[in-house]
Parts: C-alpha cells; sequence; structure tokens
C-alpha cells in the first residue's frame, strides 16, 4: 500500500482507514459520516447523536411494552413517561424550520413513595434507548460556594456515561432523585439564606430550562486547575423523582376547599382518599415548596402507586431480570436446578411489609436467605436440585433476627 492510499480523495486528510473506490480514489470515515448527515439533512431525516432517527425511535406504547418486562404496575407512570420520552426526542428530530411550530421541552416529575420505581423506570427507558443517563440525588447538591456537590456536578456524572462525548451528553437523561428533600421549609419565601433548599432549586432552574453550563470534567472543586467543559441543556431530558411525604394532607386541603355546592359534594364522594397521590397538581407542589419556576419547568407531572402485597409477590417472580430468576440463572451455572416454594415467597413478601422496607427490602431479604445456599451448593457436586422452602427461609431470617438484636443489645 503506497502512502498515496492513506489519502482521502475528498478532505485531502491523512487517514489509515479509507474505503478504496474503484478508480484510485478513497475516502475516510469522516467524509462517509459527513456526507451520510448531508444525505439525512437533504432528505430531513434527522438523527440523534446516538442514532435514533423517527422511523427507529420507539412509539410510546413500544416503550410501555419494554417498561412492562422490567417495571410491575406503575401503568399511568409508564404511559406518562413513554409519550413524553417519545416527544421529547421528536422534539430533536423536528425539521429545523423557521416557520414551524416549535416543540417545547417537558421535563418530567414522578412523585411516589420510595421504592415503588421511580428511578428504575427512568433507568429503563435509558437502556431501552440506549442515552447517556446519570442519576443524582437531590439532598446531596448545594449551591454554589458551599460545603457539598455543585449542581453542575450533574452534569460531569452524564459526562462520564458516555465518555465525555459532549454531543450524546447534551441529548441524554438525566434523573434526579429526592426533588422534594430541597422543598423550602415554609411557603413563605426565605429572608435567611436556605442554602440545601431555595438555593439548589435556583440553581438547578437555569439547568432545567436549558443553558450553556460550565461543567467541571472530574466534578467538584478538588481540581481547581481543571479546563471547564461547555454543555447545553437544552435538549437533556430532566426526569425528577420524589416521595414528597405528607403531600397527601395538602392535597386533601385543596381538594376539600374546592368542595362547594352539590354537584361537587357528589364529585367529592367519588374521590379514592386511599391513593389521593393520583390527584397531585402543581399547587400542592407549591404548598409543599417547590418554588414556581421549578414547577413550571416540570410540566409533566405523575405518580407511582404504593406497592400492595400483590405488587411485591410479582415483582420477586415477574420482571426479566427478577431477583429469583437471578439466583436460579446463578446456581444453575453450577448445574443445580433452582425451585422457590410458593409459600417461601410469601413469606418474604409479609417480610418485607412487616419491616416496611416495600420492593427494597426484598432483594436483602432474599440474600439473608440465599447466601448459605451460595456458599455450599456449588461445592455440593452431587446436589442437583435444591427447593427453597417456607421453613427453609424462616430459619434463616429468625438467625438474622437474632444475631441482629444480639449486636444491637451488645
Ligand atoms: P424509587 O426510585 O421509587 O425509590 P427504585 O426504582 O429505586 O425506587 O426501586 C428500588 C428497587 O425496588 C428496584 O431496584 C427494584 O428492584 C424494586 N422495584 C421497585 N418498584 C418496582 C416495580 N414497580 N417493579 C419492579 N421492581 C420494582
Amino acid at each position: 500500500m503506497g502512502r498515496k492510499k492513506e489519502i482521502c480523495s475528498f478532505c485531502g486528510r491523512e487517514n489509515p482507514n479509507l474505503f478504496a473506490g474503484d478508480r484510485d480514489s478513497y475516502i475516510c470515515p469522516d467524509c462517509i459520516e459527513a456526507g451520510h448527515a448531508l444525505i439525512m439533512k437533504a432528505n430531513n431525516h434527522q438523527q440523534t447523536k446516538f442514532g435514533l432517527s423517527l422511523e427507529s425511535l420507539p412509539r410510546p406504547q413500544d416503550i410501555k411494552q419494554f417498561l412492562d418486562l422490567y417495571v410491575i404496575g406503575q401503568d399511568d407512570a409508564k404511559k406518562y413517561l413513554s409519550v413524553a420520552v417519545y416527544n421529547h426526542y421528536k422534539r430533536l428530530l423536528q425539521p429545523h424550520d423557521e416557520n414551524e411550530v416549535e416543540i417545547e421541552k417537558s421535563n418530567i416529575l414522578l412523585v411516589g413513595s420510595t421504592g415503588t420505581g421511580k428511578t428504575l423506570l427512568a433507568r429503563t427507558i435509558a437502556k431501552l434507548l440506549k442515552v447517556p443517563f446519570a442519576i443524582v440525588d437531590a439532598t446531596a447538591l448545594t449551591q454554589a460556594g458551599y460545603v457539598g456537590e455543585d449542581v453542575e456536578s450533574l452534569l460531569t456524572r452524564l459526562l462520564q456515561d458516555c465518555n465525555y462525548n459532549i454531543p450524546e451528553a447534551e441529548q441524554g437523561i438525566v434523573f434526579i432523585d429526592e426533588i422534594d428533600k430541597i422543598a423550602r421549609k415554609s411557603e413563605n419565601p426565605s429572608i435567611t439564606r436556605d442554602v440545601s433548599g431555595e438555593g439548589v432549586q435556583q440553581s438547578l432552574l437555569k439547568l432545567l430550562e436549558g443553558a450553556v453550563i460550565n461543567v467541571p470534567p472530574e466534578g467538584g472543586r478538588k481540581h481547581p486547575e481543571q479546563e471547564f467543559l461547555q454543555v447545553d441543556t437544552k435538549n437533556i431530558l430532566f426526569i425528577c423523582g420524589g416521595a414528597f411525604d405528607g403531600i397527601e394532607k395538602k392535597i386533601a386541603q385543596r381538594m376539600n376547599t374546592q368542595v362547594v355546592g352539590f354537584e361537587a359534594q357528589e364529585r367529592a364522594q367519588k374521590v379514592d382518599k386511599n391513593n389521593l397521590l393520583q390527584y397531585i397538581a402543581p399547587h400542592d407542589l407549591k404548598s409543599f415548596g417547590l418554588i414556581p419556576e421549578i414547577i413550571g419547568r416540570l410540566p409533566i407531572i405523575t405518580y407511582l402507586h404504593p406497592l400492595d402485597k400483590q405488587a411485591l409477590r410479582n415483582i420477586l417472580t415477574e420482571p426479566k431480570n427478577a431477583i429469583t430468576k437471578q439466583y436460579e440463572k446463578l446456581l444453575g451455572m453450577d448445574g443445580v436446578k433452582l425451585s422457590f416454594a410458593p409459600d417461601m415467597l410469601d413469606y418474604v413478601v409479609d417480610k418485607a411489609v412487616e419491616n416496611k422496607l416495600g420492593a427494597r427490602g426484598l432483594r436483602g431479604l432474599m440474600e439473608t436467605i440465599m447466601i448459605d445456599v451460595m456458599y455450599e451448593l456449588p461445592s455440593k457436586r452431587q446436589t442437583k436440585t435444591f427447593e427453597v422452602t417456607r421453613e427453609y427461609a424462616e430459619k434463616k431470617i429468625e438467625k438474622a433476627d437474632f444475631y441482629r438484636l444480639k449486636n444491637t443489645e451488645e
């Protein structure tokens, strides 16, 4: 291969990975990509930075179906999220024509108790779309200049997820957990500075809305010499989640004060008092302590149901990567066919409910029950099947409780 072959006939730059044409002409991958982008643009075939086009973008029903594989229940939240995410990426793919209607960004707020699947939903969507994704905890953030992480650090996480590919990060998804914890403490704007609450909300505003932000590549202020990266958040989708403990009271208050007249009273009787979250409205978030500007930038509000026993039971066995399936697979690799007695699974659910652990506690309970099985069975070559019975599980949990009690007594 002569030197001539290493020069692209289009851009004239040297490149060792040229594609050869049939008349001594060559093209480099960069020129192919540029040409492809031009053709797509000419045909109005826009693509996201990670290759999604209008044709390949999953439709809302496809997104919901995918979520159903991993997340139990929460149909309303799934529907809202599917539509919002679909519209978000359609917005990125909209033709750039000045006379066209411009689609605005719609960040999302998920309200629901802890451990009901908020993070899981966001994570699963990111998995489907294969977009850069970051989870951050709002409680770790503080207003610039105070101890803690600056809000810009959440973009550092996003950049880290895509190897600092800025154009990709600029179309990614950020999940901000525990947004309720940065509510201001009283409904009146504070006179004193509220560093961890209102101040953080103020700093988040520009990110949610869309602005060019200077991001420290390593996060934090430990590396003052680092050069900032500029990230435009205009096309980043922010999904916020929070438990908003006690917001039901605010919802009830609002709904009560709205009940006037006979018709309204009739309507009030139809209200499902056990699940007031489903009636959540922007006004309740304001009463809870989110500033109106933040609420305005989270136009899509949806809620998650508390998980009942049946839902917890389903979580153990049904999702594509359910915990029981994972144990079966692990031991299957040792040649052991593992099974779980149905009443053993009921017992785990009862324990999770009893300890008020919700879905988050299922894994811990299963680990406690399974540790000896996982430790011993791989060495016992003659064991080919093993059923985890209720009695077995009870023994393991009681033993663990016993030790825990003993430790706290000491
Ligand atoms: P949240 O963000 O609402 O506090 P997570 O999404 O982090 O809760 O849920 C914690 C864990 O509980 C998840 O990793 C998952 O294993 C399980 N889980 C919670 N809700 C569901 C659900 N609806 N379907 C399946 N698993 C769930």
